[in-house]
């Protein structure tokens, strides 16, 4: 425990679990590794040993590698090694492979689960207040007319409310994360965003979504790039506008005022069709693969299930060197 703290004083583990490499190799040598209590027949030989156990744990439960292989792994890539191999600069930070390895001890894995604590709430609060402005905003611009004052009014403030708060978020989140946040802000703005490549990949997996590989999902990748400063801008404007839009007409005057609620419903709607972009991206796309995949296994198998953890050249060699159908 002493040795924990001493590392996340020396910032050590902050770096390597800011990177976007795999974790799981270096957080194991920050470990006991095998301990008497691992039941080892022999274990007085083994004590401190932190080498990896081959038991493929990180490499089942990482995302990336599910993404990228397809479903498909192959039984000798199943080391901290071949993780790191497969995933490269695609590490997402989800530390699933540090939790799931038994060469890093508790402490190590406590640390690595609460280290994004702060962006994942800022996260998701973002998310909240988006989905609240955007709900009522849409009510309110098309419907007011034909709800009760009251109701309307309540849709107003709850409206307001959120503005506020989404205003107020950026602040919260250099607060409670100052570390995170500059990493954020540095990541989307340092580079050009680099969308040729980008775009290319895209344009191929929409004509192709069932078959063509997925663009490159790598950190600050040009659409994370473009989401984070178009908020850094739009933000800003909202709020101004919004605040043009609460004082009134009485008070900014006819052309002002005009302008005012033009501007701020033009960015509502961009912000709203980059909202379904997005969840396109986090949420429509695999569920696109996983049906493609659902529907080839059909068309070869017979069912759905199979195969999603080994590779099926393996499987079938292991049935004789014949795929066999499971049913
Ligand atoms: S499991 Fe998560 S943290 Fe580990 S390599 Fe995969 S994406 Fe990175
Ligand atoms: S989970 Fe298993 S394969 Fe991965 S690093 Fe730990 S011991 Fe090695």
């Amino acid at each position: 425990m002493e040795e924990l703290e001493r590392l996340k004083r020396s910032k050590t583990l902050t770096v390597i679990l800011d990177e976007n490499f795999s974790p799981v190799g270096r957080m194991r040598l920050f470990s006991q590794g095998v301990r008497p209590n691992n039941r080892l027949v022999r274990y007085e030989e083994a004590v401190g040993d932190k080498g990896c156990l081959t038991c493929g744990n990180c490499v089942d439960a990482c995302p990336v590698v599910r993404e990228k292989e397809r479903f498909e792994f192959r039984s000798n890539r199943r080391t901290s090694m071949s993780l790191e191999n497969i995933v490269e600069d695609e590490c997402r930070r989800c530390y699933r492979c540090v939790r799931a390895c038994p060469q890093v001890t508790p402490g190590v894995k406590e640390y690595a689960t609460g280290f994004r604590r702060a962006e994942k709430f800022i996260h998701a609060s973002l998310a909240t207040l988006i989905f609240t402005l955007m709900g009522t905003g849409i009510f309110l611009y098309h419907y007011k007319m034909h709800i009760p004052e009251l109701h309307a009014g309540i849709y107003g403030v709850v409206h307001n409310l959120a503005g506020i708060l989404l205003i107020v978020l950026p602040v919260v989140y250099y607060l409670i994360d100052k570390n995170h946040f500059r990493r954020l802000i540095d990541g989307a703005w340092e580079k050009p965003l680099g969308t040729g490549e980008w775009f290319r990949q895209l344009k191929a997996f929409l004509r192709h979504p069932f078959r063509d590989a997925l663009p490159a999902w790598t950190e600050f990748n040009p659409y994370h790039k473009f989401w984070i400063r178009y908020l850094c801008c739009a933000l800003p404007l909202l709020a101004l506008t919004g605040i043009g839009n609460f004082f009134g007409e009485a008070a900014l005057g006819k052309s002002l005022y005009g302008a005012c609620s033009v501007l701020h419903s033009l960015i509502a709607l961009c912000t709203d069709l980059l909202i379904l972009l997005h969840l396109y991206f986090k949420l429509l796309r695999f569920l696109c693969r996983n049906i493609g995949d659902m529907f080839r296994n059909w068309r070869s198998r017979g069912d759905f299930h199979y195969p999603f953890l080994y590779a099926r050249k393996e499987v079938a060699s292991a049935q004789g060197g014949h795929e066999q159908p499971s049913h």
